[in-house]
């Protein structure tokens, strides 16, 4: 009988731009784990892993910018014809489609079925050509899972592979079973509580990104991540750092990058004893530690402060999104109050804004420039840096039903046109050149404040 064994494939990124901010297929990663607890065998190739030790004999790989961070290799493509009027090189991101191939030939006798993840909806053409190759290359199952495979099902299936659009994992046996005639038990296995992501299947890596909570209770009008889980997961705070002492050593990483929505929830629980083991074992001497997926304001104390600054956290990112009417109007997560304490906390704790910097969002619907600008200047004024980016429409949240509802989308849109790149260009909201002065803005502050080589 072949054994069992199946093929974990990150795919490509096809876009307009990218970049490697700490970028790891976490889901796809305890789908491994999964697997593996269930006697299966499983083998990784992660076309977005810039640290792959083949990737410099295929192509030239751009060196690494700050905390393993930088840019992806990549060639320009040929755009999709619905953006023809995007005045822009589209381009593939990661490995080198020669390099993929080989790979794929070496494992091609050995395996029962491959399954490829996937994030943003609008990067599905690189889903696509993913699947292509393999399906060229192999004459296996190939199933599609991740964000874009749920969200967006009906084009999924255009894909030519199978969609698993769980995210709960406990289903993958009986999928398992239908799909390829197998008989596997179901299991009682928690596959985030009791399981770590299997960062072995990598030989080399520049960081390792972990997740200690699933889920978030706030309500924000713009994002789907509340509704990916129906309630809060808490991973026990020693089996973290069981997984930041393994796979530290085990692939000689320095940076340790949480990606978790909402950290900071119970945090007198869960995230202060992470932060106190992290330093009773010294792990703060070795270690370099990131929050770079934007963390509560109003849930941050001083003690917590502290601990971060003590614990060698280097990026401390903060949601705040716009100043106005509209930070009640979206949910009310966060007012300009709650991040000027956050950032006299920081400060007091001894972080600057060279760690500590904010996320500002621009283009929300109803959002007037002057929110931006002045969202700016509240970060300035309060010395903490800040990143603008521009908002994209998420199928199924709040914020896009409003905007189908009140005819300024179809809801029918490509999600190649909510690419938040290409929204400017043809959404009637806020104008490129509106867009453009707000960037302008952003950037002439960080060059008053002598702050011109951070990002805007
Ligand atoms: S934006 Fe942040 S706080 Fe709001 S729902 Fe999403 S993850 Fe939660």
């Amino acid at each position: 009988m072949k054994k069992r064994k199946i093929l974990l494939v990150n795919p490509w990124i096809e876009d307009f731009a990218a970049y490697d901010f700490w970028l790891k297929p976490v889901g796809l990663l305890y789908v491994g784990s999964f697997l593996k607890s269930l006697g299966i065998e499983v083998e990784l190739i992660d076309l977005m892993n810039r640290y792959d030790p083949e990737l410099p004999l295929y192509t030239k790989v751009p060196k690494d910018k700050f905390y393993g961070t930088g840019k992806f290799p990549h060639i320009e493509i040929k755009k999709p014809d619905i953006l023809y009027f995007m005045p822009r090189k589209y381009k593939r991101y990661g490995m080198p489609e020669e390099l993929f191939r080989k790979r794929l030939k070496e494992v091609k006798n050995d395996i029962s079925a491959v399954f490829v993840t996937s994030t943003l909806t609008y990067w599905y053409p690189g889903y696509f050509d993913t699947i292509r190759v393999l399906k060229e290359e192999l004459s296996v199952p190939v199933v599609l899972g991740g964000f874009f495979a749920r969200n967006q099902l009906h084009i999924a299936k255009k894909s030519g592979a199978y969609v698993f659009t769980k995210t709960d994992l406990s289903y993958l046996p009986r999928f398992l079973n239908d799909l390829l005639g197998w008989n596997i038990p179901s299991t009682d296995i928690d596959w985030f509580t009791d399981l770590s992501p299997a960062y072995e299947l990598y030989n080399n890596l520049g960081y390792v990104v972990l997740l200690t909570t699933l889920g978030c209770p706030y309500r924000c009008t713009y994002c789907i991540a509340h509704r990916n889980w129906d309630n809060m997961k808490f991973k026990d705070p020693e089996k973290i750092l069981e997984e930041i002492e393994l796979f530290s050593e085990m692939l000689k990483v320095k940076d340790i990058v949480f990606f978790d929505d909402a950290i900071l929830v119970n945090k007198e629980r869960h995230f202060k004893p992470i932060l106190r083991k992290i330093l009773e074992r010294n792990l703060h001497k070795s270690l370099r530690f990131h929050l770079p997926n934007g963390i509560h304001a109003r849930l941050l104390d001083q003690e917590t402060a502290d601990l971060l600054f003590e614990a060698n956290f280097k990026t401390i990112k903060l949601g705040y999104e716009t100043s106005g009417k509209l930070q009640i109007a979206t949910g009310g997560k966060v007012r300009d109050e709650d991040i000027i304490r956050a950032s006299e906390i920081l400060h007091n704790a001894g972080f600057t804004h060279k760690e500590v910097s904010a996320y500002i969002m621009v283009n929300l619907p109803e959002q007037s420039v002057e929110d931006v600008k002045n969202a700016i200047d509240v970060c300035a004024s309060i010395d903490i840096d800040f990143s603008v980016n521009e908002f994209t429409p998420i199928v199924g949240t709040d914020i896009w039903i409003d905007l189908v509802n009140k005819g300024k989308l179809t809801g029918l849109e490509d999600p190649l046109l909510l690419n938040n790149t290409v929204l400017p260009y043809w959404w009637n909201n806020m104008s490129y050149e509106q867009i453009h002065e707000v960037k302008e803005y952003a950037k002439q502050k960080k060059i008053e404040l002598g702050w011109s080589k951070t990002e805007v």
